[in-house]
């Protein structure tokens, strides 16, 4: 007999409406790989590191070996994934550790994509082949001490100065600030008053960047307050298609349907363990998996987990098309952030006093889903920009 709650993190494969039938091969395999990645080599190490808020630099560097990094990017050394397997790869990411999936999320999905979108050729041959193979690793620096919800008031500057352009201004929250290699920088043009992004090298002088201390959700990875004093970036850095501040959102709106894919799999990591732990836990002589509101809260649970699983499939489908948009990727994210925080604190509960242990695979993604909830773009922004696309009144410009 297994020694109760010992398998409480890993995937009972929930998936009761079939819709795993519908992946393709390329999907499977990118799927199995990463399920079988975090099942064997996250979940037996990833809690000490949440715990100590260290980051774990061997799971981490696994990400290149797995072919993961780079989600549709074709060429340089990019992993070329199909939309709806770079969800899959991220939903089975954060089943096993949001610090872990949110890591690719910034350096693949955020600073990557910034290139790829809005990078020359040029620009993409020199930066994409070694973050690619993470020989290089990135960032994304939008948001600042003054400016989270409204990032399109940022008042970083971009002086040019002969071939050079000088950086001032300060950025908070932003993952890998004090460990990438490539940083892109938004900042507001002082000649055209646009918002301009640029690839500060680091590191270089003028820049510096401070972990913030003290954070409760996605410990294992870290985010820095940025100073950037009088940072000198050659133009050949600056992004020659980020015009203005729409080429900015064009990458938040890639990546605003994946963290309702991250939000899927915090889910299904709370579900899992609920069930399993139902069926292992006795109370009153009886499995608690056998009262009737026990399962009842299962069954809710589910309902709304097969619920969130509906969406992705949709919104992957529609990103496989090149049809999804940034407002149904938004409710997307709306809806899983919103349901995987209710589900999470549904299976904490659920758990008892285990429910606060990390070692039983719950509280971590508890506490980790308020990240997602808040990043790029909080469940009040989202909802607010679907209510301006049903309405055609914007409550927020
Ligand atoms: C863990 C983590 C990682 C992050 N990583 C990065 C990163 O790598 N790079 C980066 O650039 N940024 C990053 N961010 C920043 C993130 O995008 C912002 O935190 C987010 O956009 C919200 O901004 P804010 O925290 O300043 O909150 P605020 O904008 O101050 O919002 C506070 C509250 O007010 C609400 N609110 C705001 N405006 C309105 C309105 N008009 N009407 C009603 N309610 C409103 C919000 O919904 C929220 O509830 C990260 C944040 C976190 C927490």
């Amino acid at each position: 007999m297994t020694t109760p709650y010992t398998e409480l993190g890993e995937a009972l494969g929930t998936d009761f409406f079939s819709v795993r039938d519908q992946f393709t091969e390329e999907q499977w395999q990118r799927f199995a790989d990463v399920r079988k990645f975090v099942d064997h080599e996250v979940l037996p190490d990833i809690n000490g590191y949440w715990e100590r808020a260290e980051l774990p630099w061997h799971l981490f560097r696994r990400l290149p070996e797995l072919g993961v990094v780079g989600e549709d990017i074709v060429g340089y050394g990019a992993a070329g994934m199909s939309p709806l397997a770079v969800g899959l790869v991220h939903m089975e990411l954060h089943r096993g550790d949001g610090s872990l999936g949110t890591f690719l999320g910034v350096h693949a999905g955020l600073a990557m994509q910034s290139i790829a979108m809005c990078g020359s050729e040029e620009q993409k041959q020199r930066w994409l082949p070694s973050m690619s193979t993470m020989d290089k690793l990135g960032a994304f620096a939008l948001t600042e001490p003054e400016h989270g919800s409204d990032s399109i008031a940022l008042e970083t500057t971009a002086t040019p100065d002969g071939d050079h352009w000088v950086l001032n201004g300060t950025k908070r929250w932003i993952g890998n600030g004090t460990t990438a290699d490539l940083v892109t920088v938004w900042a507001r043009n002082t000649e055209s008053g646009e918002v301009n992004g640029f690839v500060v090298e680091t590191p270089t002088e003028g820049y510096s960047a401070k972990e913030i201390p003290g954070k409760v959700a996605l410990r294992a990875l870290w985010q820095a307050d940025i100073t950037l004093e009088n940072v000198r970036v050659p133009d050949e850095n600056r992004l020659v298609n980020a015009t203005s501040f729409k080429d900015c959102a064009r990458v938040l709106a890639n990546t605003r349907g994946i963290c309702a894919w991250m939000a899927l799999g915090h889910a299904t990591a709370g579900y899992d363990a609920a069930l399993r732990y139902a069926k292992e836990r006795t109370q009153f002589g009886k499995p608690l998996a056998s009262f009737q509101v026990v399962q009842q809260r299962l069954v809710s649970m589910l309902a709304d987990l097969t619920g969130m699983q509906l969406y992705c499939m949709q919104i992957g489908r529609l990103a496989d098309a090149g049809k999804l948009s940034p407002t149904v990727a938004g409710l997307a994210k709306m809806n899983n952030t919103r349901t995987a925080r209710k589900i999470l604190s549904e299976a904490r509960d659920m758990l008892g006093g285990n429910g606060i242990l990390l070692e039983h695979h719950v509280v971590r993604h508890w506490a980790d889903i308020e990240a997602i909830h808040t990043f790029e773009g909080t469940e009040t922004m989202q909802t607010l920009i679907v209510g301006r696309d049903i309405t055609g009144e914007s409550a927020f410009t």
